[in-house]
């Protein structure tokens, strides 16, 4: 009966916290309030029960002339879009307004579950990352880095809230609106090019012929230089003159002339003047030579936005004759006023412009990373796109100076080194950071594999430092590099020593299992349920380092911090899941904590271990956390270790019930 009673007791948690989701998973709230419609939707006064497919709310106001209530917008849920967009745990549940004209108007992240060292307890709900998402057109991009900037070290994170608004709020206005889009392709394609746009030079473009200089006399006999490009593309329009402009100069050519390739020059220098104004132009090609008529220009505005600006005082946009085939060489002459000889410039497309005039797909950056990496080797390719993106390197560099404090204390055994590491741990690695390991990582190497670990390169070193040093000598992540390991020697070290009380080694000897149970629970609920999450009840590390707005988990916390005051190291001995995988992995460790024969009758060291892992000369291994407190006694030769057996037994009046081994000298220890 006894036995039945701590798996029926876990058991029982488990299914009270998985049914109430609501508790179990953020200190967010899937029940809609009205008051979050009106956050999204700010123009709606009043809003409809959600209906329709897909399913939304929609908005309403008064018109303030005629009083009737008049539709503004819709509000649906990213959760009634099937399949969710995951981000690193599971999906994130949004609300998202959306307006009549086909802009996002807002969103409000209503739930979601990460993990720890991504998670900063409602690290989502930051302001000026949702802010990008405010009267955000359909039309334009949805990219991450592109024109959304993500959540530092939130990659997953970010991508699936990008994906699940987007696309969510794409397809209301399909249904709803009538909206219309380019084919994906096409948006791609756009974007990539004007990724590789942002990345050159005027200069450069000089250089390598996008841009054709022809020298000119204004009809004054003033001298000016016409600066030419190919613009038949949006996106290339775009960047040299901004959309509005080429959409405008784009709208009035199509007006007049028909959808027809387009140049841009962008005159500079006396005679050009400062205004706009069509020039007498032809373009040839081969045999062919074509009038550019007046109906074939238009305004390309005052070069106040694009790449025009700073050189040329606006710019003209011209509609070549549709038997000029802007992919073949071509010369565009420009008739100069009052009989002067004719100026000419020969021009060649090329590059990215000669990609985008046929229509052929623009590669990406990523794209062109891509094909590069697979023709490299490993090593290439982990310099040239490591998995964890950009490196933080003062991260890399001040995490690999703990990591050798925490081996220094541990490898001298001065116990002021290992202070130094734990407080260093306990501040940087703890409140500043949040860097530290979780049984979440487990969950999640479970859930999403390797990549968990890979994708951060801090993440990944102390990984790796933590399950090679366990393999080799056991829990030295424990001993110092856990900071809530480090808190709790901290409060024992500071706690009246009269509050403290010896836990009955009975019960003791019993409630070291709890863990391992706890770990069992969590692991096979990651298995079984993938998108509940309970690590958060038995692991208080998120709490006080993520300051978890959750009264719950507070506490939870508080109770534990109690526990430790009265029992050393109380949670890491009978609670921490982190602890019980390590214990498990530290079977294996090879280079233990010696012993001597005088241990089998001494107890100075038993009654000082924190986790109460020693009996006599016995340490349970799984149970160490090589604070060092056992082995500094023994190196320093301190306590009994020094005294004769007989010394010992007589202070002890405690003999020992087998034959006492032989004594091995100290100094040969
Ligand atoms: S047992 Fe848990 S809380 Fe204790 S030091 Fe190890 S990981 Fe940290
Ligand atoms: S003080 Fe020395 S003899 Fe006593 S238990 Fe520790 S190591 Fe063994
Ligand atoms: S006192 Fe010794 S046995 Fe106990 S936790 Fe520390 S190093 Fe391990």
């Amino acid at each position: 009966m006894r036995r039945l009673t701590f798996p029926a007791v876990l058991l029982a948690a488990a299914l009270v916290l998985s049914a109430f989701p609501a508790i179990a998973q953020t200190p967010f709230s899937t029940t809609i309030q009205p008051e979050w419609l009106k956050q999204v939707l700010p123009a709606a006064e009043t809003f409809s029960d959600k209906a329709g497919d897909p399913p939304v709310y929609s908005g309403f106001r008064s018109n303030p002339e005629t009083g009737e209530q008049e539709l503004v917008g819709y509000v649906f849920l990213t959760d009634d879009f099937k399949p969710e967009r995951v981000g690193y745990a599971a999906p994130i549940d949004s609300m998202v307004g959306l307006s009549v004209e086909g802009e996002v108007t807002n969103i409000k992240v209503l739930d979601y579950t990460e993990s720890y060292l991504y998670s900063r307890g409602d690290f989502i709900d930051n302001s000026v990352f949702l802010s990008q998402f405010r009267r955000k057109p359909l039309t334009d991009e949805f990219r991450l880095r592109r024109d959304i900037d993500g959540l530092s070290a939130a990659t997953a994170t970010s991508t699936a809230i990008i994906r699940s608004v987007s696309e969510g709020a794409r397809r209301v206005a399909r249904v709803y609106l009538g909206y219309e889009e380019g084919s994906e392709a096409e948006r791609n394609n756009a974007a990539n090019a004007m990724a590789l746009l942002e990345q050159t030079s005027w200069d450069a473009m000089v250089a390598d012929g996008t841009i054709v200089k022809m020298d000119a006399l204004s009809a004054e006999g003033n001298p000016f230089v016409m600066n030419i490009t190919y613009i038949g593309r949006p996106v290339l329009g775009e960047y040299f003159i901004g959309e509005n402009a080429h959409t405008a100069a784009k709208a009035d050519i199509d007006f007049r002339a028909g959808p027809s390739e387009l140049m841009l020059i962008m005159p500079v220098g006396e005679g050009a003047g400062s205004v706009y104004r069509p020039y007498p132009m032809s373009a040839r090609q081969g045999e062919v030579t074509r009038r550019v008529a007046g109906g074939r220009f238009a305004n390309g505005g005052d070069a106040s936005v694009g790449a025009i600006v700073g050189h040329a005082g606006y710019g003209v946009v011209v509609s070549l004759h549709p038997d000029i085939d802007v992919t073949q060489p071509f010369t565009l002459i420009y008739h100069t006023p009052g009989g002067r000889e004719d100026a000419s410039v020969d021009y060649a497309l090329g590059g990215l412009g000669l990609t985008l005039a046929r229509n052929e797909p623009v590669l990406s950056e990523e794209d062109i990373l891509q094909a590069m990496l697979a023709e490299a080797g490993f090593f290439q390719r982990l310099q040239m796109a490591p998995p964890w993106g950009e490196t933080v390197w003062l991260d890399v560099i001040l995490l690999g100076a703990l990591l050798s404090l925490v081996m220094a204390a541990f490898l001298s055994k001065r116990s002021a080194i290992r202070w130094s590491a734990m407080t260093v741990t306990l501040l940087y690695l703890g409140f500043y950071k949040q860097g530290f390991l979780s049984v979440s990582h487990i969950t999640s190497l479970i859930k999403q594999g390797p990549m968990v670990f890979t994708s951060n390169l801090t993440t990944l070193m102390i990984v790796a430092f933590t399950v090679i040093t366990t393999l080799i000598w056991g829990r030295i992540f424990c001993s110092s590099l856990c900071p809530f390991g480090a808190l709790q020697d901290f409060l024992a070290r500071f706690a009246p020593k009269r509050w403290k009380i010896r836990m009955p080694q009975a019960i003791h000897d019993r409630a070291i299992y709890i863990k391992y149970g706890i770990l069992a629970l969590i692991l096979t609920l990651a298995i079984t349920s993938p998108t509940v999450s309970v690590f958060q009840y038995f692991e208080p590390f998120g709490t006080i380092f993520f300051l978890s707005p959750s009264v719950l988990l507070w506490a939870i916390l508080a109770a534990i911090l109690v526990a430790c005051v009265l029992v050393e190291r109380f949670y890491c001995r009978y609670v921490c899941p982190l602890g019980a995988a390590l214990g498990v992995i530290s079977h294996l460790s090879p280079l233990r904590i010696r012993r001597v024969p005088q241990c089998t009758m001494c107890k100075v060291c038993e009654q000082s271990c924190p986790t109460g892992a020693i009996r006599r000369e016995q340490i349970d291994f799984k149970e160490c956390v090589r604070c060092d407190v056992c082995e500094t006694k023994l190196i320093k030769k301190a306590g009994t270790c020094r005294h004769p057996m007989e010394e010992i037994a007589r202070r002890r009046k405690d003999k020992p019930t087998h034959e006492a081994p032989d004594l091995i000298p100290v100094a040969a220890i």
